[in-house]
């Protein structure tokens, strides 16, 4: 017997709607859980660690790769931003907030 309640696997959280549920992934900084929409690449706290530089190399790279472009831009400065926020926070400069 097939239950169809089942089916309804895109339950709503924090009382947002499936599709925005839907449109969220994990922050890409390492051991970071916050859940973010698509289109941004990590949570504000962690996107704010980032220098300048490689931010806007993020974002530029990443409206390339929308267009059709290099994907091998947009991973490496991704792999950037990632290894720019884990030297600070593994420096001691950072303390997470609990
Ligand atoms: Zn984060």
């Amino acid at each position: 017997m097939v239950n169809r309640n089942q089916q309804h696997f895109h339950r709503p959280r924090n009382g947002l709607p499936d599709r925005e549920v839907y449109h969220t992934h994990r922050c890409a900084a390492t051991g970071c859980r916050e859940e973010i929409r698509r289109g941004l690449l990590m949570c504000g706290r962690h996107w704010g660690l980032v220098p300048r530089d490689i931010q806007r190399e993020v974002l530029a790279s990443f409206k390339d790769l929308t267009g059709g472009g290099n994907k091998h831009r947009y991973v490496v400065a991704v792999s950037q931003a990632i290894r720019a926020v884990d030297s600070v926070t593994t420096s001691g400069r950072y303390q997470d907030p609990e």
